[in-house]
């Protein structure tokens, strides 16, 4: 008896070590590192006279688009200034995450196990971010798939299916989310099949705006904004002119002489009213900038690729499309995606953009998921990353000395004393 409990001990003591491993490193370790992170405090803007970047990972931007009052206070009319007044008194803040470029892989690209390992880490690393912040609403700025350009129905419905099981969430959180290249192609590739589909699977449209807790944001599918007058970016820029009207109603009522405000009267009573405080602006493309030079942090773009011109309407909304989303739109802040890489530029020394680093380890070895704080008149922001796969790797390694040396000394133990055994029977 006492021979097989010897046997057995070690062996039951070394597979509850590997479970124990198994636990600890695919598991515990995304509590452990984004216990971390915190919803960023918004009431710290009331009073801090700085907007823009506070630290590497963290943003503050009260309700004043920065560097200007040209086109925000200084217009607004008795009527927005007391909703303001009642959405500071009355309203929470919305507590929302924002992830980009998940890049699920398909049947072309990738190993199965790199597929089944970085579709286990976004998944582990989402469900902890809704364990630990209870966000209010989560938005995914494109590029869900990485195939979806090219897979057939059937391939892109099994993908969705696989999204939609990694980020299953409580019917209580809002969920959105943006079409990406990767979801649907470039423009040239587009088709209104791809959209349709990807409209159908993940209930998004080209050009939308959503309400939540007295804070809109405009949705829009950066590949229909080519400029070229194709259907798609026809029917962008008719739903985007739509949504500028509709937003100009509701921010500064009607203005001008007498009959201009009975025309605009008639106009804006055709459109539901959308909370004073300017829009935030969601797309995948990053609006226009020359390169990356200005993108700095940790996870900024590294030195070998900040230098590159980007392409517009490839890496960068183009100029024109840039200019006239600014224009239509106002924005009080830009969250896009699309370049991987993290990046905070001001554009016209006015309004703020944040593109969203990639929140698969395929794309970066320090994906990052954004916390907001969103309220009218201020929004706060902190990136929280999740763990490094270098931390994994060392845990594993670590824990394989620790047990391979203990298995080692335990076989010596027993040789030692089997010899001990046999030279005392001699
Ligand atoms: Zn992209």
């Amino acid at each position: 008896m006492a021979g097989i409990s010897t046997f057995f001990k070690p062996i039951l003591w070394f597979i509850t070590c590997i479970g124990v491993v198994i636990f600890i490193c695919e598991y515990l370790v995304y509590y452990v590192v984004m216990f971390q992170c915190s919803w960023p405090d918004i009431s710290v803007g009331k009073n801090y006279k700085h907007d823009g970047q506070t630290s590497d990972s963290a943003w503050l931007f009260s309700g004043k688009p920065l560097g200007s009052s040209a086109r925000g206070p200084a217009i607004v009319n008795r009527e927005t200034r007391s909703s303001k007044h009642e959405q500071e008194q009355n309203v929470e803040d919305l507590r929302a995450i924002f992830i980009a470029d998940t890049h699920l892989l398909g049947s072309r690209l990738g190993h199965w196990f790199d597929k089944l390992r970085r579709e286990w880490q976004m998944e582990r690393g989402f469900q902890t971010s809704l364990t630990l912040f209870s966000p209010e609403a989560v938005f995914v700025l494109g590029d869900l798939t990485d195939e979806g350009q090219w897979a057939s129905d059937m391939e892109f419905e099994a993908t969705a299916k696989r999204f939609r099981k990694m980020f299953h969430h409580s019917p209580d959180v809002y969920f959105k989310v943006v079409v990406g290249n990767h979801d649907v192609g470039f423009h040239d590739f587009m088709s209104k099949r791809k959209l349709e589909r990807f409209s159908d699977a993940f209930n998004s449209s080209g050009v939308e705006v959503v309400t939540l807790k007295n804070n809109s944001f405009v949705l829009v599918n950066s590949m229909a904004f080519h400029g070229d007058g194709c259907s798609f970016c026809s029917s962008a820029q008719t739903k985007l002119r739509g949504v500028s009207e509709r937003l100009n109603c509701s921010r500064f009522g009607h203005q001008g002489g007498d009959k201009q405000k009975e025309k605009g009267k008639s106009r804006c009573s055709h459109y539901r009213s959308l909370p004073a405080a300017p829009p935030i602006l969601l797309q995948h493309f990053p609006l226009y900038r020359p390169t990356d030079e200005m993108c700095s942090g940790i996870d900024g773009t590294p030195l070998d690729e900040k230098y590159i011109p980007h392409g517009q309407r490839r890496e960068v909304l183009s100029q024109k499309a840039t200019d006239k989303l600014l224009s239509w739109i106002h924005p009080r802040l830009v969250l896009s995606a699309h370049t991987h890489h993290g990046c905070y530029i001001v554009h016209q020394n006015v309004t703020p953009e944040i593109s969203v680093p990639s929140f698969s380890w395929r794309n970066r070895k320090n994906p990052s998921l954004i916390l907001a704080s969103i309220s009218p008149t201020s929004i706060a922001i902190n990136k929280c990353f999740l763990p490094e796969e270098y931390l994994i790797l060392i845990l594993y390694a670590a824990s394989g000395v620790t047990m391979a040396t203990y298995i080692l000394y335990y076989l010596v133990c027993i040789l030692c004393r089997h010899r001990w055994r046999h030279v005392k029977e001699l």
